[in-house]
């Protein structure tokens, strides 16, 4: 078990013990960073370990290290020096803060040291040396790395092969790109993982601490929990973790699915191989780009070139497509006679909207696909032999019983945005927006509003969610989830 530390950023100590009542079981540790408390509160550091009924780690992090302390050197170790008089059971300090006198202190009342490297876009070679002599010292190393890429990615989650006797360690990234770090710290041997209370909007590296300990449950993460994942970028807002992962946990499986924000397939094929990650979703821009990487593929997949199931076959990577059966699987309710002859538009003509006008037209439906670049909807017509026009002239075109709006547009952050806003719908189409986030498109409001039938793409998504349960764990997904 790895123990789960929430870190408390409240202004007043009052708040932050509030929070630690409210959130109590859901963590093992509370990191205080006295940086984001007010003037007045600070002065009570020292009374705040013995007010809690979990080890506290004692934190005032700089600005230059993205923190909120802004006073000269010689305040905040004051302030640190103060705090200290306090039972705290560690104390967090940068690693160009040697020798300040407080390890001295902290050694005396049993407190110890973290010392934190911070580091952007590269681990410095010398690190690993760096950290294992804190770690000869007593001391747990702690490496803060700001990463943009796969690349940055991967390197700061194979750190680890690099530390060998280093007993104890602490392995962060900051940014989308570093979020892994926080759910595999079991996983890649971290001795423990952060989260905070609530997330803020430009955090999209930590996770709320329910979120952490009930979706990802990490406090359960070893090293032989399987991984699965989902690639893509965005993919911060995916909704298959909640799929997922309560299924795992149904089965009694030891497992974990997460989101890995991607930039560059490759890098994550490399990745895969040294996380042991056995199998992952593909979504947006990737489903085409991945086809490469793998040894074997389906039938369909060969037929959409677009793949967004990868599952690791030995030591080869299979490819699979579960929108196509997802879709019309989400759409068996609203056309129980079957699809055959039905008029319906496809909004796009990306590696969605492929697989469903595929799936449509392998179901005998009478498809036209709309498209912004006019190429790709020719492409797609020929290849599955349905007409095409240009997403411009589709408000122009004739009734459909059917439309399908499968482009990106409208997702978020775009929630305002519409790929045909001179469309005027007569109320009569049945309409599937196969965007789930927003809940609700713009394009799918309109519809909505307009009296036609609606649906969003959580169906769909559930759908191909299920099938794929099936084929990373070979397990049904539970009936009652
Ligand atoms: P993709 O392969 O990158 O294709 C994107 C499509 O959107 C293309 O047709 C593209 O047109 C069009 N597009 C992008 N920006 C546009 C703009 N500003 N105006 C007009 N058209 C625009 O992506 P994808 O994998 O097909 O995914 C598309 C959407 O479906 C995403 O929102 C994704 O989240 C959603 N999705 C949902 C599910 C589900 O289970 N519910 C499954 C798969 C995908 P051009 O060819 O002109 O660039």
């Amino acid at each position: 078990m790895i123990p789960l530390c929430l870190s408390l950023q409240g202004k007043t100590l009052g708040e932050n013990i509030a929070l630690l009542k409210e959130l109590k079981g859901h963590f093992d540790l509370a990191e205080i960073r006295a940086d984001y408390l007010q003037e007045d509160q600070r002065e009570e550091l020292a009374s705040f370990p013995a007010r809690l009924d979990v080890p506290a780690i004692l934190s005032c992090r700089r600005a230059r290290e993205g923190g909120g302390c802004t006073s000269d050197e010689p305040t905040r170790l004051s302030l640190l020096e103060e705090g200290l008089k306090g039972s705290y059971a560690y104390l967090d300090l940068e690693s160009d803060c040697l020798d300040t006198g407080l390890e001295e202190q902290g050694r005396a009342k049993g407190t110890r040291i973290i010392r934190s490297f911070y580091c952007r876009g590269k681990i410095p070679p010398e690190l690993p040396a760096l950290m294992k002599d804190r770690a000869d010292r007593g001391e747990i190393p702690r490496v803060v790395m700001g990463l943009e890429t796969s690349r940055e990615q991967e390197e700061l989650l194979t750190l680890s092969r690099r530390l060998e006797g280093i007993d104890e360690y602490l392995l962060l990234g900051e940014g989308a790109f570093g979020s892994p770090a926080r759910i595999l710290a079991g996983k890649l041997g971290a001795a423990f993982t952060y989260c905070t209370a609530a997330v803020t909007a430009d955090r999209e590296d930590e996770f709320p601490v329910e979120v952490m300990d009930e979706l990802y449950r990490v406090r359960e993460i070893d090293r032989e929990t399987a991984v699965f994942g989902i690639i893509g970028n965005p993919v911060m807002h995916s909704k298959s973790p909640a799929i997922h992962n309560p299924g795992f946990s149904v089965i009694g499986m030891k497992a974990v699915y997460l989101p890995f924000p991607t930039d560059d397939p490759e890098a994550f094929f490399r990745l895969s191989r040294e996380l042991d990650i056995r199998g992952f979703s593909v979504t947006m821009p990737f489903k085409n780009a991945v086809l490469p990487f793998l040894h074997e593929m389906t039938e369909g997949v060969a037929a959409v070139k677009s793949c967004n199931t990868v599952v690791r076959r030995g030591d080869r990577w299979w490819g699979c497509n579960t929108d196509v059966e997802g879709f019309l699987f989400s759409l068996d309710s609203w056309f129980p006679r079957g699809l055959s002859s039905v008029k319906t538009a496809v909004l796009g003509a990306g590696g969605a909207a492929g697989a469903i006008v595929y799936g449509l037209v392998s179901r005998g439906a009478d498809v036209t696909v709309y498209n912004r670049t006019t190429e790709k909807a020719l492409q797609c017509a020929e290849k599955y032999g349905c007409s095409w026009g240009s997403l411009r002239d589709f408000h122009r075109e004739g009734d459909y019983p059917l439309i399908i709006q499968a482009t990106g547009v409208g997702m978020h952050p775009h929630e305002e945005s519409d790929p045909a806003p001179d469309y005027r719908f007569s109320g009569r189409e049945a309409v599937v927006d196969i965007i789930y986030y927003p809940e609700e498109t713009r394009f799918l409001r309109r519809a909505r509003e307009a009296g036609c039938r609606t649906m969003n793409g959580l169906a769909m998504l559930k759908a191909q969610g299920v099938l794929q349960f099936r084929l990373f764990t070979g397990r049904e997904y539970p009936p009652d989830l």
